[in-house]
């Protein structure tokens, strides 16, 4: 048995295929002929343009963004002056040449800080094996021509490997490396395809032909399991697609709890691609547009028409449901390498989202400009993050009726009746959420951050995640503080942290009168017959306890019973 990182979950049975790439062997000669040597990487450029253009022509959006981002490799002219000058100062043949200026690349890239840049060097790799391959006249191996249904067992899985995978012929994957925001696992559940990563040494342990049994949700493989073993698992996932079956039933209905309380159910989403996904899951709205991926990926910022297009998708596809959009919350974890901003001791406590954006007008005012503009297409929410205080709100509100005012003057139209609301995801809002709620319209709780501040807990530190709890006495009584004083003033609460989607917090939130849970897709349905089967008033019994107990330990165990 292996363990990995769950990717996407599923359980997948069936054979492995092992992807073996071919290794070149890459020489380092002393040339003469320079100028032959700049033709060859020329040609090698424009055959592995030609060819992700036409692997992109049958991918989905995802995979499009991504191949997107991998022809802007191809044409980065930093990286084609760099090879032609190691060329010419070096004397060097263009493997060589190559192979350095990509190394070099992808370990700046992989000596980052951050997950999301750290797993950029991937696509480097992907990108430069493809011309290295190129520049041998090899082919690359094409998954598009599996000839049975198997498990792809590789080292990694790159995104043009992704693209050309058809589901009918890939079980699942599993990989030796990657983490859960590595491409090969955004794809894995953007296509709804089992998959587990970081696995080590699977590739080692397996050959093709073995018989496997993987869960993408445990993270773990089985290789060449007894009769018994796969008699469980196939009653497993027999039972998990009935289940999955069962609760499409739901996908049209409402939420309303046994008693008759309804709730709104929204989806956190990425891009315009997910909000399509929440349709099919059920979701009554868009709680969480996360505008940064906008930004992400890339080597400048995004144009207002590219904004206006992305949020205008995203309206449309939801219609009259509601669609918060979230304004940019760089920083933190989150970076944006163009930028350049300085490197800081603290980056969760320091200069991010809506701080960046008030400094930084002209960013801020393109983002708004983009959002009013596509206001017209649907029922926009807009929505500031890390608020810290009213000075802010006003603040944000004052540039916003500076960007109304310019549309006017240029003549362009967007709704009358926006929503403004922000998220209470730093405990100072929170304090004060009786005087900022009368400011806004809305009030979105983001647990995410709320949790790491509250108990001063960095929320991607592994060593001291145990501490990290959401059944922390504080952080539920904050939580049903911001809910109460939203009401007291008129608006309404929704959360849009992970904590929403959680079963064991979901009974306590009712309890609570939380009014918008918002989640991510897959947890709707699940989320939604919880709901329907649950009681508001005894919720309301059960909060009210909750709040007097004194350890998340306590709580924790006591909420169990009405999971
Ligand atoms: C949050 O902090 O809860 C949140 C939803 O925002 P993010 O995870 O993007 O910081
Ligand atoms: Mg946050």
């Amino acid at each position: 048995m292996f363990k990995g990182i769950g990717a996407s979950s599923g359980i997948a049975i069936g054979k492995a295929f092992v992807l073996e790439k071919e290794i070149l062997n890459i020489q380092r000669n002393t040339i003469e002929n320079l100028e032959n040597e700049k033709g060859k990487l020329q040609k090698a450029l424009a055959l592995s343009k030609q060819q992700v253009e036409a692997i992109q022509n049958k991918s989905d959006e995802e995979q499009k963004n991504i191949l997107n981002a991998h022809l802007m490799i191809l044409e980065d002219p930093e990286l084609i002056s760099n090879v032609e000058e190691k060329i010419t100062s070096e004397k060097l043949n263009v493997e060589a040449a190559l192979e350095d200026v990509l190394n070099m690349l992808a370990s700046i890239f992989e000596s980052m800080e951050d997950e999301y840049m750290k797993e950029r060097a991937a696509d480097i790799r992907d990108v430069g094996e493809r011309l290295m391959m190129n520049l041998f006249g090899k082919e690359m191996l094409n998954l598009a021509e599996l000839e049975e249904a198997v498990i792809i067992v590789a080292h990694d899985i790159t995104p043009s490997d992704t693209a050309q995978m058809d589901k009918e012929k890939v079980i699942g994957f599993i990989t030796d490396i990657g983490g859960r925001t590595s491409h090969s696992a955004i794809m894995a559940r953007s296509m709804e395809i089992p998959a587990i990563v970081g696995l080590g040494s699977i590739t080692e342990n397996v050959k093709t032909g073995d018989f496997l049994i993987f869960d993408g949700s445990e993270g773990i493989v089985m290789v060449n399991p007894n009769q018994s073993m796969i008699a469980e698992y196939e009653a497993r996932k027999e039972k998990e697609m009935a289940e999955k079956k069962e609760l499409r039933k739901l996908v049209n209905s409402d939420t309303i709890s046994r008693d008759g309380r309804r709730v709104e159910l929204g989806a956190n989403i990425g891009n315009p691609k997910d909000a399509k996904k929440s349709n099919e899951n059920g979701a009554e709205g868009i709680g969480l547009y996360r505008t940064e991926f906008l930004y992400m990926d890339r080597t400048s910022l995004p144009t207002e028409e590219e904004q206006f297009q992305a949020y205008k998708e995203v309206l449309e596809i939801m219609g009259e449901r509601p669609v918060v959009i979230r304004t940019l919350d760089i920083g933190g974890d989150k970076e944006l390498p163009y930028m350049n901003l300085p490197r800081e001791m603290n980056p969760f406590l320091g200069y991010r989202a809506i701080r960046i954006c008030l400094e930084e007008k002209d960013i801020f005012k393109t983002q708004l400009r983009a959002l009013l503009r596509a206001s017209i297409y649907g029922n926009l929410k807009i929505m500031y993050p890390m608020i810290s205080s009213l000075e802010e709100i006003r603040q944000a509100n004052e540039v916003l009726e500076e960007v109304k005012r310019d549309l006017e003057k240029d003549n362009i139209g967007y709704s009358s009746h926006i929503e403004v609301g922000i998220m209470i995801e730093i405990p100072a809002a929170a304090i004060i959420s009786d005087m900022l709620a009368k400011e806004v319209d809305f009030f979105s709780i983001g647990t995410n951050d709320l949790i790491q501040y509250t108990t001063a807990v960095d929320r991607m530190n592994e060593k001291i995640s145990y501490l990290y709890n959401p059944f922390n006495p504080a952080v539920l009584r904050l939580i049903n503080m911001v809910i109460k004083n939203g009401h007291e003033a008129g608006i309404w609460v929704g959360m849009c942290g992970e904590v929403a989607g959680d079963p064991r917090l979901i009974p306590i939130l009712l309890g609570m009168g939380l009014d918008e849970f918002s989640m991510s897709a897959g947890s709707i349905l699940p989320a939604r017959k919880q709901i329907q089967g649950l009681s508001y008033e005894e919720m309301k019994e059960i909060a009210d306890k909750v709040l007097e107990m004194a350890t998340a330990d306590t709580i924790e165990k006591f909420i169990t019973q009405y999971v």
